[in-house]
C-alpha cells in the first residue's frame, strides 16, 4: 500500500501530461531519445534539426504515444530561424514548458590545426544556439510562470580532453550559461540545469573515432574504461533529462548532472591516461 502510493507521487511529479517540449538536434541520438521520452510521459515536442528528413522520423516515432509531434527543419545557429522555429511551436501547441538545448557538433583537433571556420561553426552549434534559443524562449516562459530549460554539456564540460579545443571551449561555455541562466531566470521560476553525459553511443561518437582515425574497437574499449564498465546509451541520458525536465527536480536548478557511468569521478584513470608513456609505464 505504501509503496504503491509512493509510486503514485512518483508517477505525477514524472508526468509532462498537458506540457510543450522543444528538442534541438532532435533527428538523432540523445535528442531522439530525449524526446520520445519526453513524448512517453506525456509532453507535445517540437522536433527542430537541420536535417528535416530525421525530424520527421523522430516525430513518427512520437505521434502514436498519443501526443503532438511537431518536425520543423531549424538550423540552429540562425537567429532567424530560431524566431520562425518558435514561433510555429507556440502558433501551433500555444506555449512551452521545456527547452532542450542540446544540438551539438564536435570537430576533433587541436588549436593549431583547427581552421577559424572550424572554430565557428563548433562554437556556433554547440554554444551560440543555447543563447539564440532561450532569447526567444525564455518570455513565453516568463509569460507561463514557469519554465524548465535543460542544456546537453559534456563531460568536458568540467574538464578538458584531448584534441577537442573548440569543443572543450563550447562544452564549458555552455555549463558556465547555465549557471548564469538560473541565477538571472530563478526568480521567474525558471530553472536551468545542464546534462553532462560522457561517451554515449550515438554517431557523434562513431564519427569522432573516424576523425581520430582510431581502429573503432578499441576506441569503444577505451570508451568503456570506467567504473560502470561500459559506454552510455541514449536512454541513460534521456531518463537524466526527464528528471530535470518534471517536478521530481523542482528545487533544482544550475547544476551540472554528470551521466557518465562514473568516468568523471575516476580521477586515477584520467591522470594515468594523461601521463601514460606510449610503452605503458607511467
Ligand atoms: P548526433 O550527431 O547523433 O546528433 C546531433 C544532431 O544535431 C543531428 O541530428 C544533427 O543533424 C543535429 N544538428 C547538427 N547541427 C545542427 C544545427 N546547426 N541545427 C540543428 N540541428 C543540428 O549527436 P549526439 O551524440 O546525439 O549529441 C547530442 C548532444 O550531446 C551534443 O550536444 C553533443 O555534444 C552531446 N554529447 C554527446 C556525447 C556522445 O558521446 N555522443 C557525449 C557528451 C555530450
Amino acid at each position: 500500500m505504501k509503496t504503491a502510493r509512493i509510486g503514485e507521487r512518483a508517477a505525477q511529479l514524472l508526468s509532462l501530461e498537458g506540457k510543450v517540449a522543444i528538442v534541438t538536434g532532435a533527428g538523432s541520438g540523445i535528442g531522439r531519445e530525449v524526446s520520445i521520452r519526453l513524448g512517453e510521459m506525456g509532453a507535445s515536442v517540437v522536433i527542430l534539426d537541420t536535417d528535416a528528413e530525421a525530424a520527421r522520423e523522430t516525430a513518427g516515432r512520437i505521434k502514436p504515444l498519443g501526443v503532438g509531434a511537431l518536425a520543423i527543419a531549424c538550423d540552429v545557429t540562425s537567429r532567424s530561424a530560431c524566431e520562425r522555429a518558435i514561433e510555429q511551436s507556440v502558433a501551433t501547441y500555444g506555449r512551452v514548458d521545456i527547452l532542450c538545448n542540446n544540438a551539438g557538433i564536435v570537430v576533433r583537433k587541436d588549436v593549431l590545426s583547427l581552421a577559424e571556420s572550424e572554430w565557428d561553426s563548433v562554437l556556433a552549434v554547440t554554444l551560440k544556439s543555447v543563447y539564440l534559443l532561450s532569447h526567444e524562449v525564455i518570455p513565453h516562459m516568463v509569460r507561463n510562470g514557469s519554465g524548465t530549460i535543460i542544456n546537453t554539456g559534456s563531460g568536458w564540460s568540467l574538464k578538458g580532453g584531448r584534441r577537442a579545443a573548440a569543443y572543450c571551449a563550447a562544452k564549458g561555455g555552455v555549463l558556465n550559461l547555465t549557471r548564469a541562466m538560473a541565477i538571472d531566470h530563478g526568480p521567474q521560476n525558471i530553472r536551468v540545469n545542464c546534462v553532462c553525459p560522457g561517451d554515449i553511443d550515438t554517431p557523434m561518437l562513431t564519427g569522432e573515432c573516424q576523425q581520430l582515425g582510431e581502429d573503432p574497437n578499441q576506441f569503444m574499449a577505451e570508451a568503456s574504461n570506467r567504473p560502470l564498465g561500459r559506454v552510455g546509451n541514449t536512454g541513460d541520458v534521456a531518463d537524466a533529462v526527464l528528471f530535470l525536465a518534471s517536478d521530481m527536480s523542482k528545487w533544482v536548478t544550475g547544476v551540472a548532472l554528470i551521466v557518465d557511468g562514473g568516468g568523471w569521478h575516476d580521477l586515477r584513470n584520467t591522470i594515468l591516461k594523461v601521463w601514460e608513456n606510449s610503452d605503458g609505464t607511467v
